[in-house]
């Protein structure tokens, strides 16, 4: 099958269960599948998502479709199990350590989204030898509008990779993701699959699991848009692109011939970008990376919609040990003076993020809803969904309804 996505000429288990998720519109463009079969091509779609094309004929690794069925986010994400001695949280997850933190280097800290927490760990790991490479994500050099999988080696490489990349790339479209030594940093649905697969994937220690809370990824037409308004047009070189970092939040920049454009925050993820975000993820049950060692956060005084009441500042990142080798590891950074920790509470930093805990709150409602205009999402099994939605029943039966309405007009 070439180029096809369609049950109809599929030919093998994986790819008609491939074709299955993309039918469902609950692929969330992690690349997977690109690790069970080689010719498998992670490729933007005409409404501007990642998502899988065969590109010849189907190629898939021993029991490829049964790993797909187990790890695939448009499948099913599982409630990972607390370890021992966490603290649970019902609309953040389970924890064993919070704490607000930023890199101690001023250049990584300006750089980062928040506190560039994530990218001085990602320095330390690799310079300390602790990791062999960090496989995570950044600006696509040749053609700075995409974002494209990258792997960390050097200080250098971790500080050109910083900072949110609010566009498609399949994070796990990346040999090194399964590579002896790596360490892996991705978004929560990348690293869910990441986990539920390393067994089958990849000989000895999974690799460690980085991550950071995500409201969702937007359309690649959107960072197009978000151009031309700025007086960018479609078909004009860009030569760098950033969505934030460099201040907190920092603003959307891009460089265009000797011509440098920007845009707030506001503008660019509230107008833009944010409004733009692909179906999956707009009924994800796990935009907190539970299955992730360490998860990175903004950690901000916001207002009713999750934006910063404050126009810029040095970035404060929440830093979240879901697992033990990741709180050993946090500490490590600490005690190396790579970061500085500063004590937070998970009701805190839930009061700073609206978004994710009435998605997660209300999803029960949107599942609901979108299974009775007959759109079938994932499965969540160990999520105790119909207790939070129970707690506000009338705002829960809206939600059921409008997502009903708005996948009813989808399919018409
Ligand atoms: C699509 C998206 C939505 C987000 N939504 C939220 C949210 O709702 N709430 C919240 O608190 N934070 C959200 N974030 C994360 C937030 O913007 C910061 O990334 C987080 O605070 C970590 O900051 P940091 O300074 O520690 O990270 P940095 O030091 O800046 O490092 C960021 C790392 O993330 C990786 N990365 C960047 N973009 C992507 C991408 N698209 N896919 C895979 N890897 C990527 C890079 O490899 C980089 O190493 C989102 C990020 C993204 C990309």
């Amino acid at each position: 099958m070439t180029g096809s996505t369609t049950t109809g000429g599929a030919t093998t288990g994986l790819e008609r269960a491939v074709a299955d998720v993309l039918e469902r519109d609950a692929c969330s463009g992690c690349g997977l599948c690109s690790r069970l079969d080689r010719s498998v091509r992670m490729e933007l779609d005409a409404q501007g998502y990642a998502r899988p094309v065969f590109s010849g004929p189907s190629e898939p690794i021993p029991d490829a479709e049964a790993i797909f069925r187990r790890g695939c986010p448009g499948v099913v994400v599982k409630a990972p199990t607390a370890p021992r001695g966490a603290t649970p949280h019902a609309l953040l997850g389970a924890h064993l350590g919070v704490w607000n933190a930023w890199a101690t280097d001023p250049e990584i800290r300006h750089t980062g989204s928040s506190g560039g927490a994530l990218t001085a760990l990602h320095t330390w790991l690799v310079e300390s030898g602790r990791a062999a490479r960090v496989a995570g994500a950044a600006v696509d050099a040749g053609a700075p509008r995409r974002t494209v999988p990258v792997s960390i080696m050097t200080r250098e490489q971790a500080l050109s990779a910083a900072g949110s990349r609010y566009a498609p790339v399949a994070a796990l479209d990346n040999d090194d993701v399964l590579a002896p030594g790596s360490a892996v940093c991705a978004k929560p649905c990348e690293i869910s699959a990441l986990r539920q697969t390393a067994a089958d994937l990849i000989e000895g220690e999974p690799p460690l699991m980085l991550s950071f809370f995500c409201a969702g990824t937007p359309s690649q037409h959107a960072t197009d848009a978000l151009l031309s308004e700025l007086g960018v047009g479609r078909h004009a070189e860009v030569r760098a692109l950033r969505y934030r970092g460099r201040g907190w939040p920092g603003r959307f920049t891009a460089t265009s011939g000797d011509r440098e454009v920007s845009a707030d925050y506001d503008e660019s993820w509230g107008r833009t970008l944010g409004p733009t975000t692909q179906w999956r993820c707009k009924v994800c049950v796990d935009a907190v990376g539970e299955a992730a060692d360490i998860v990175s956060a903004d950690s901000w005084e916001s207002d009713e919609h999750g934006y910063p009441t404050f126009v810029d500042g040095a970035g404060v990142s929440a830093l979240i040990a879901r697992t033990e080798r990741g709180r050993r590891t946090i500490l490590e950074a600490e005690a190396a003076g790579v970061i500085e920790l500063a004590p937070l509470s998970m009701d805190r930093l839930a009061a700073a993020q609206p978004l994710q805990t009435e998605r997660r709150r209300f999803l029960r409602a949107r599942l609901l809803g979108s299974m009775l205009a007959g759109r079938r999402p994932p499965r969540y099994p160990g999520y105790a969904l119909l207790r939070l939605s129970a707690t506000a029943p009338r705002m829960a039966a809206r939600v059921l309804r409008g997502t009903f309405r708005r996948v009813r007009r989808a399919a018409r």
